[in-house]
Parts: structure tokens; sequence; C-alpha cells
């Protein structure tokens, strides 16, 4: 199985570059926050407790989050592989995901971890903002509070893949295409 943990910080292009590897490698595509923004729009249980965090910019508690992950996973018996968008955010859900993939006799591949700079995080979050509809793009205040909660809380779960050498990072800034290249390209390397 090809198991990818698309990485970045918010706005580093996750979902739209997890669109086309979705259709290149034939993968399934499972982006925690979708699935959170589908139970807040159809006002699950679940959807209500999220949202109290999304909307500040805060992480879900962890084991809202694994349960919700491992139960999404479970719906899909038939993968060829997985990208994992916007889970794990700490390391906790990292150490999580190794077990529960490990139960089904599979692994993590390898993380992509897509690198921006913040000033242009904070420009492309505004601009999606726009037309997103999303609460947490629109107010600067919660993009930066999503930002630091990303240095503080999840950029160390990269040092939990880099220690199992399945790290790479890889230049988010330039056009969909030329990102998407580089994430295929390393794909294609660590394949064979
Ligand atoms: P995203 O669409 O990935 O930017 O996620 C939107 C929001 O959903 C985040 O700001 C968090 O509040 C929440 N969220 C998404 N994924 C996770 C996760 N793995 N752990 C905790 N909270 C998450």
């Amino acid at each position: 199985m090809l198991n990818i943990v698309l990485f970045g910080p918010p706005g580093a292009g996750k979902g739209t570059q997890s669109q086309k590897l979705v259709d290149t490698f034939n993968l399934v595509h499972l982006s925690t926050g979708d699935i959170f923004r589908f139970n807040i729009k159809n006002e699950t249980d679940l959807g209500k407790l999220a949202k109290s965090f999304i909307d500040k910019g805060n992480l879900v508690p962890d084991e809202v989050t694994i349960n919700m992950l491992e139960a999404e996973v479970e719906k899909h018996p038939e993968a060829k592989g997985y990208i994992f968008d916007g889970f794990p955010r700490t390391t906790a859900q990292a150490q999580a995901l190794d077990k529960f993939l490990e139960s089904k006799g599979t692994s993590i591949s390898m993380m992509l971890a897509l690198m921006v700079d913040e000033e242009e995080l904070t420009k492309r979050l505004l601009l999606r903002g726009k037309d997103s509809g999303r609460a947490d793009d629109i107010d600067e205040n919660i993009i930066r509070n999503r930002i630091n909660v990303y240095n503080e809380q999840t950029a160390v779960a990269a040092e939990y893949y880099a220690n199992q050498n399945k790290y790479h990072g890889i230049d988010g800034v330039g056009s969909i295409d030329e990102i998407f290249n580089r994430l295929k390209s390393i794909i294609v390397e660590q394949s064979h």
C-alpha cells in the first residue's frame, strides 16, 4: 500500500495537491478538516463538538480526532492506499496512526511536508476566505492562531517521521503543477 501523510501548515496547499495525488496514484483521500466540516454542516454531535474548537482555530482533541479518522479508514477496506491530509497534527496522533495501521498489516510509506513561509500562508488563507465560506479563513487573528498552533503543536509531528527516515520537505511555493511534480518525483523515487 502507498500511505502518504501530506503535511504542512494551514494554507500550504494540502487540499489542492491531495486532489491531484488521488487522481494520479488512485488513493483514498482522508482530510480530517473536510470530515469535521461535513459533520458541522450536518449538525451531528461530532460536528457540534468540533465546531467549538475549529471556530477558534484550535485543534479538536486527539481522542475525538483519532477515533473519527480510524472509523473513516474502516469505511474503505478496498483502498490501495491513503492520503492523510491534515492528520496527524500531534505526536500522539502520529503514534496512534502507526499503531492502527500496524493492526491492519500496513504502515505509513512517507511524509511529504509542504513548506511555505508565514507571510505567504496568511495571504493565501485570507484570499481563500473570500470564497471558501470557511469562518476560520476570514479573521486574521484566527488565521494567526492556526499558524501558531501549527508551530507549537503540529510541527513536532514532522520529527516523528524524520526519526523513521520517512520525512521529505518540499518547497510549497510555485505553480500548482510545479509543486505537484515535486511531490510526484519523491513518491516515484521512494516507491522503487
Ligand atoms: P484543515 O481543513 O486541515 O485546515 O482543518 C481545519 C480545522 O479542523 C483545524 O484548524 C482544526 O481545528 C481541525 N482539525 C483538522 N484536522 C485536525 C487534526 N488532525 N487534529 C485536530 N484538529 C484538527
